[in-house]
């Protein structure tokens, strides 16, 4: 959810690879793409001349677009650049960041949401701020403006988000030549370069200049030059030394390379995903005596990762015998009151900045539990407030739905799960089997099976998806796919609720998939199955072995509680074929964002 990308060159303008600031700026915007957005824009502080800020701003893909080459030739050794994903204000160019303050001397970037904007907006209307835009953003850097009249740039800045409440995150240019950059609650890291120094929302598109990197924190100011990295606690005013990570993911994980798109390729990395995991037992023994000391563990998560948390809670029933406890992030604080200090929370998220579990996180520490983040991005929000990190492995993931996250996820429960029952060689065996069940479905003729089903589908209202027990969650996060990249109506259920309302809106060739492993709840589905199909249903079966009840097999090997893994791939191809027949973008879902960083 919104791209940021900006970019300190030395100021004799001897930038990166010959490349003009704005072009760099450019460039990074386009690889934050895939995190969603509606428009665009771009401000760069020309130095051809007297200084000046020159802003461009687009509705609509940047993948489209071209800069404008006035904008590139401009000699500037400083841009700030914005992917929007509309909170406040219609989609429209006014709207698009970055925004300037009246005298058109500092440009704002935002994500986040300005709760208190409304109070802050009529005071400064007041005061004689004009407005261009409807956006909750503009507000501050006309806050900004108003303090910069009596104070330095980087004091005016801090002053300005002192008064701000929400979770944002803020950078700011000025005409002098200085980048300050500001948030609480959202994402902002620092890629560390030779003489020059890069700032985006998203660690993965600093990997094409850097992969050192300073992840900033909550309530830190910094201030950046080509050289320098000023740190500043902005309540303390304390100097805080900068804590350098190391990006460990390679450049080309961000690219598609042979695939059309990513959401494609990141389906075929699922077995080196699981390969990866696997080799993982020693990280996975060690954590499992973290949840043996719980009294009370509650899974977080929202979208996909709640699918995968909700197998978890299956999972460590029937493997480890431990009940625990789930919510999706934006319930959890509405639970909050029996989280103590003896309590551990267990946030799964991709970014790990999620906002909806970022915040109940937060309380929850608050109250004195113990985080036990399982996230895929080192450095993130949540790993940094986590007491323990279980790290995804699932390397960089850029198409908006999940795929080889998801797998990911439920393959580190599996494994934690069975290291908990003091079995970790049995979980290590079963996500092996998963990897190369997984491998068995991603083949030319498996292929050709699909996209016989997308030409049958492909004109469908309504999918509907059954499983139970442990497949429950696979026929949820099957049905997220079919909707989230091919706009498809689907419903996830399990099995036996069919009969509890649902069965009503089954109709002479409604298509309903079946998830039937050979596992506790197979004759059950399959009865199910019949019930659907016995009122006209069209039956498409997902299992290790065909079924008269069938009308059309996808085949699956037996992987025990792997199975919800290679399940969810067949799934996995079809919504992607299905996106492409019907002309859609997979990568790039209308509305959606990969990481939803306002609430
Ligand atoms: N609330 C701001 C707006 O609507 C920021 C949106 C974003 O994070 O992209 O412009």
């Amino acid at each position: 959810m919104c791209g940021i990308f900006g970019y300190v060159g030395h100021p004799s303008l001897k930038s990166s690879r010959g490349k003009s600031a704005a072009k760099i700026v450019f460039e990074g915007l386009k690889s934050l793409e895939y995190r969603g957005y509606d428009s665009w824009g771009i401000v760069v502080r020309s130095q051809s001349g007297k200084s000046k800020l020159i802003v461009e701003k687009h509705v609509g893909k940047i993948g489209n677009s071209k800069l404008d080459s006035s904008l590139i030739t401009h000699h500037s050794s400083l841009a700030l650049g914005h992917t929007r994903w509309a909170t406040h204000g219609g989609v429209t160019v006014e709207n698009a960041h970055p925004h300037l303050d009246c005298s058109g001397k500092i440009a704002l970037v935002h994500n986040g949401i300005v709760e208190n904007y409304q109070e802050l907006k009529k005071t400064l209307i007041g005061a004689g701020h004009r407005f261009k835009s409807e956006t909750d953003t503009e507000t501050v850097v006309h806050l900004v403006e108003e303090y910069a009249k009596n104070k330095p740039f980087a004091e005016a800045v801090r002053s300005a988000f002192l008064d701000v409440s929400g979770l944002n995150a803020f950078i700011f240019l000025s005409i002098g030549g200085q980048m300050v950059a500001v948030k609480s609650g959202t994402p902002l890291v620092i890629g560390l370069g030779k003489g020059e120094n890069f700032i985006s929302s998203d660690p993965s598109a600093l990997l094409a200049h850097t992969k050192r990197a300073v992840f900033l924190k909550d309530n830190e100011i910094i201030q950046l030059t080509n050289n320098r990295v000023n740190l500043i606690d902005t309540v303390s005013e304390k100097r805080i030394k900068p804590k350098i990570s190391n990006l460990d993911w390679k450049v080309e994980e961000t690219k598609p390379g042979k695939f059309a798109h990513y959401m494609l390729k990141e389906i075929y990395e699922q077995p080196q995903v699981l390969a990866k995991i696997a080799a993982n037992g020693q990280q996975i023994e060690k954590l499992a005596k973290i949840v043996e000391d719980a009294h009370g563990t509650f899974f977080v998560a929202c979208g996909s990762a709640s699918y995968a948390a909700l197998s978890g809670t299956y999972l460590f029933a029937k493997i480890a015998k431990k009940h625990v406890n789930f919510s999706i992030g934006s319930e959890f604080n509405y639970l909050e009151d029996y989280i103590h200090s003896g309590s551990l929370v267990i946030p799964i998220s991709q970014s790990g900045e999620s906002v909806d579990v970022v915040e109940p996180v937060v309380r929850a520490k608050k109250r004195g539990a113990k985080i036990f983040a399982i996230v895929n991005v080192v450095g993130s929000t949540l790993y940094r407030t986590a007491d323990y990190n279980l790290i995804l492995g699932a390397g960089v993931e850029k198409a908006v739905c999940a795929t080889k996250s998801w797998t990911a996820m439920v393959a580190n429960l599996i494994y934690l799960t069975y290291a908990l029952a003091g079995r970790v060689k049995d979980g290590q065996k079963i996500i092996e089997k998963a990897a190369k069940a997984v491998e068995e479905i991603l083949t030319d003729q498996y292929l050709n099976k699909i996209k016989k089903l997308v030409m049958k589908l492909k004109n469908s209202r309504d999918v509907y998806i059954i499983g139970r027990g442990l497949s429950y969650a696979t026929a949820l996060e099957a049905t997220l796919k079919l909707k989230e990249v091919c706009y498809i109506h689907s419903e996830g259920f399990a099995g036996g609720e069919l009969k509890h309302g649902v069965i009503a809106l089954i109709e002479k060739g409604t298509a309903a998939i079946a998830f039937a492993p050979l596992d506790e709840t197979y004759e059950a589905i399959i009865s199910n199955a019949i019930e659907v199909k016995s009122r006209g249903g069209y039956i498409i079966g997902v299992s290790p072995k065909p079924n008269e009840a069938f009308d059309f097999y996808l085949p699956v090997a037996d992987c025990e509680e792997g199975s919800i893994i290679a399940s969810v791939v067949p799934i996995q191809l079809l919504a992607y074929y299905l996106a492409v027949e019907k002309g859609l973008d997979p990568d790039k879902p209308r509305n959606l964002a990969k990481s939803v960083t306002v609430k």
